[in-house]
C-alpha cells in the first residue's frame, strides 16, 4: 500500500507532481481542492459556501473536509494506496488522516514537501491556466509551460480558463493559511521520518525525478504499479 503526501504553497506544483505520479504508478490523485471546486459547482446551499470561501482563498469548514476524503479514500480505486494532495491542511486533519488511516490499519509512505519562493509562486498563480475539458495546467509566464494558443490547449483543443483563487487578494489569503495552519504540520511528519523536502523552484522535470527517485526503490510500488 503506497500512501503519498504532497504539503506546499498554493502554486508550488503539488497537483502537477500528483498527476504525473498518478499517471506513472497507476493510483489515483486525490486533490481536496479539485474535489471542492466540483462543489462549489452546485446550486445548493454547501455549494455556495465552498464556492463563497475558495474565492476568499480561506480553508473550508474541517466537518465538510473530513466527509469527503473518508468518502474518497474509502472507495475501491485505493486500495492499492494513492496520492493525496491538498489535505491535510491544519493540525486537527493532520489528526484526522492518522485516525483514518489508523482504522485502514495501513501507514504513510511519504510525505514530500515543496519548497518555492512567495516570488515564484506569484508569478505562477497570475499565469496559471487550466483546460475546462482535459485539466492540463499552463503557465503563461513561463515559456516551457505556455500554450501555443493563449486561450486554447495545445492537446484537445479545449478552453483555458483561470480560477477564481488565482489572483494576487486571494494568493496571498492562501500564502497565509499555509504559513498559519499547514506549514506546522510539518514538524508532525518530520518526527514520523516520512518527509522529504524537494527544491520546487526550478523545471518541474527536475523536482520530479527528485520525487520519483525516492517512490521508485519503494518494494510495494515497484511491485504492483509499475507499468
Ligand atoms: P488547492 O486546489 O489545493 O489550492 O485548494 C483550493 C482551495 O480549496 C483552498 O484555498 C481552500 O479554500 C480549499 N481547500 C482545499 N483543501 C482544503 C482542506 N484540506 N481544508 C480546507 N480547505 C481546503
Amino acid at each position: 500500500m503506497e500512501i503519498i503526501m504532497f504539503i506546499a504553497a498554493p502554486a508550488a506544483g503539488k497537483g502537477s507532481h500528483a498527476k504525473l505520479l498518478s499517471k506513472k504508478y497507476n493510483l489515483p490523485h486525490i486533490s481536496t481542492g479539485d474535489i471542492l471546486r466540483e462543489i462549489s459547482k452546485e446550486d445548493s446551499e454547501i455549494g455556495a459556501y465552498v464556492h463563497e470561501t475558495l474565492a476568499s482563498g480561506k480553508l473550508v469548514k474541517d466537518d465538510i473536509t473530513y466527509k469527503l476524503i473518508e468518502k474518497r479514500i474509502g472507495e475501491m480505486d485505493c486500495k492499492n494506496g494513492f496520492i493525496i494532495d491538498g489535505f491535510p491542511r491544519n493540525y486537527e486533519q493532520a489528526l484526522k488522516f492518522d485516525e483514518i488511516l489508523n482504522k485502514k490499519n495501513v501507514k504513510l509512505s511519504h510525505v514530500f514537501v515543496l519548497d518555492v519562493d512567495k516570488e515564484i509562486l506569484e508569478k505562477r498563480i497570475i499565469g496559471r491556466r487550466t483546460c475546462e475539458d482535459c485539466g492540463r495546467v499552463y503557465n503563461l509566464n513561463n515559456p516551457l509551460e505556455r500554450p501555443k494558443q493563449e486561450s486554447t490547449c495545445d492537446y484537445c483543443g479545449g478552453h483555458l480558463f483561470q480560477r477564481s483563487d488565482d489572483n494576487i487578494k486571494s494568493f496571498e489569503e492562501r500564502y497565509k493559511m499555509y504559513l498559519i495552519k499547514t506549514a506546522p504540520i510539518i514538524e508532525y511528519y518530520e518526527k514520523q521520518g516520512v518527509v522529504t523536502h524537494v527544491d520546487g523552484n526550478h523545471k518541474l522535470e527536475d523536482s520530479f525525478k527528485a520525487i520519483d527517485d525516492i517512490i521508485s526503490k519503494d518494494s510495494d510500488i515497484s511491485d504492483n504499479n509499475k507499468k
